[in-house]
């Protein structure tokens, strides 16, 4: 009992953590000084008040100072990352795979906020995941070889990184020429990338249907809601970290349906 209490707390301190790198990295701050401010009044925040889920609660979501409310998604990033914290120490217990497929969850949990915030993936992100990625599974592969269930061999990594670049890449450019928008940022298609470096070759067609599939739900529900055209733009490396994520837990079990006999 003890010990997912730790990985939780361990989880929502990392969240912390997370939460400024989605506020500083769009506007190429650096991430760790000055420290934590109160965004409207610019008050240093105390280290009491800096504690991650607890403060927003005992504060009511605003500043000590100024009063001005604190956006919730710092609680929200912070409960999320704890969150995969304990599920990835569920399903993996603590060891290689775990740190491994924590550090990619936390990516995607930034790429999917700042997608959110600003429209943009950053590859200050994707493109050093791409490297990550592909060094874990060498690393996995020589020296946590047993035990691995979502590493994939560096073979399988590289393999990834080329198929989630290139087939992204041939929809986009097939898509503007049909279309004449540039339908799919080039965000998306590094982030893919990264996501084939992690996961493998095999989880490229998983995340991408995926993702539409959410993508679609998601995307015909607001605009019933809204009324807006066909148009409507949503941001889609949300859905893409939401498919990875989906894979990370159940890829191996996905593949089996789908490629098992009768
Ligand atoms: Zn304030």
């Amino acid at each position: 009992m003890l010990l997912p209490i730790s990985v939780s707390i361990f989880g929502a301190l990392i969240g912390s953590f997370l939460s400024v790198c989605i506020g500083r990295i769009p506007n190429g701050e650096s991430i760790v000084s000055p420290p934590s401010h109160c965004p409207k009044c610019k008050t240093p925040i105390a280290f009491y008040d800096n504690v991650p889920l607890l403060s927003f609660i005992f504060l009511r979501g605003r500043c000590r100072s100024c009063h001005e409310p604190i956006s919730p998604r710092y609680f929200l990033v912070e409960s999320l990352t704890a969150l995969l914290a304990v599920a990835l120490f569920h399903w993996f217990g603590v060891g290689f795979s775990f740190f491994v497929s924590f550090v990619f969850g936390a990516a995607l949990i930034v790429i999917s906020f700042i997608d959110l915030d600003v429209r943009i993936v950053p590859d200050v992100i994707s493109l050093p995941g791409i490297i990550l990625g592909l060094a874990f599974s060498v690393i996995g592969y020589f020296f946590f070889r047993d035990g691995l269930t979502i590493i994939p061999s560096p073979v399988s990594s590289l393999i990834g990184i080329v198929a989630g670049g290139g087939f992204l890449l041939a929809t986009a450019w097939i898509y503007e020429k049909f279309t004449g928008v540039d339908g799919m940022g080039g965000g998306d298609i590094k982030l893919l990338a990264m996501i084939g470096a992690f996961l493998g070759w095999p989880s490229i067609p998983v995340t991408l249907f995926i993702a539409s599939l959410l993508g679609s739900v998601v995307g015909i529900t607001c605009m019933v809601i809204t009324g807006a055209g066909r148009r409507l733009a949503l941001p889609f490396a949300p859905f893409l970290c939401s498919g990875a994520l989906i894979y990370l837990f159940y890829g191996a079990q996905i593949i089996d349906f789908y490629l098992s006999p009768s």
